[in-house]
């Protein structure tokens, strides 16, 4: 397997936002080269929660933006809705968030459009027949002829480490493909015995996946989005995910 060079640039100096992309995007990774001749291009972010400022910031989105479009490529920036519940759940909720934190049109001289749409289902499905899994890729993401992935580092409770990798694999699909990456955290009944209907699984869970019956959880799977809330909460270690999470 071949191993990915990785650029990285600490995020330090926004007056130098254009001399930064300018040298990873141009000198590093050639992007005049890879991408001569896409019309349509995205720019994959990740727009940052509410509030929040662990994102990488819209000025350089703006230098990219401004770099593909000097290429003669016609650039929208893009981000897809949240599984958990949430300020970016949604697509109208998103697109608030993203100019909330700074990617309006004006700042990033390009629009903003949520991948998934409204409802964060609009994908294009890929059957995999060997392994009997179907997964969806966030239709806008699909449509473009090229996708510049932009990422800020981080910690997640699936992949350990986030960067470009999470920002692809997780990031550009539908809520149902989301769902099924994080399967691990289905919860399950696994010690039964050590369950004493305390009911903290039920007020950690946001979605109001589970209830209690006879003093035992019950699951809901269709609301459950396995964020591993209740398995964290239950005091006794009654819970586990399906895969040992
Ligand atoms: S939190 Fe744990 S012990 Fe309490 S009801 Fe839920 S599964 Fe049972
Ligand atoms: S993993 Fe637990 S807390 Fe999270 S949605 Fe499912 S039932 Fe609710």
């Amino acid at each position: 397997m071949q191993i990915p060079e990785v650029f990285a640039k600490p995020q330090r100096a926004l007056a130098h936002a254009d001399k930064v992309m300018r040298e990873l995007l141009l000198d590093k990774i050639r992007v005049d080269e890879v991408f001569k001749g896409r019309k349509l291009v995205a720019i994959k972010v990740h727009i940052g929660e509410r509030g929040n400022r662990t994102y990488v910031h819209p000025t350089y989105v703006a230098a990219a933006v401004n770099l593909l479009r000097n290429l003669g490529c016609e650039v929208f920036v893009t981000d897809t809705t949240t599984l958990y519940v949430g300020p970016r759940n949604n697509g109208v909720s998103c697109a608030r968030v993203a100019y909330e934190n700074g990617f309006t049109p004006e700042t990033i001289g390009a629009p903003f459009i949520v991948a998934d749409g409204i409802l964060g289902e609009d994908g294009v499905n890929y059957r995999f027949e060997k392994v009997g899994l179907t997964i969806s890729i966030a239709r806008a993401i699909h449509e473009a002829d090229a996708l510049l992935v932009i990422s800020h580092a981080k910690g997640h409770g699936m992949s350990g480490f986030g960067g470009a990798l999470k920002n692809l694999a997780m990031g550009c699909v539908t809520k149902n493909t989301k769902k099924y990456q994080h399967d691990p955290y289905k919860p399950i009944l696994i010690r039964p015995e050590l369950c004493d209907g305390c009911g903290e699984c039920v007020k950690a869970c946001l979605q109001e996946a589970v209830y209690l019956s006879n003093g035992r959880p019950v699951f809901r799977d269709e609301l459950c989005i396995r964020c591993g809330g209740c398995i964290i909460r239950c005091p006794t270690k009654a819970l586990s995910g399906a895969e040992g999470a």
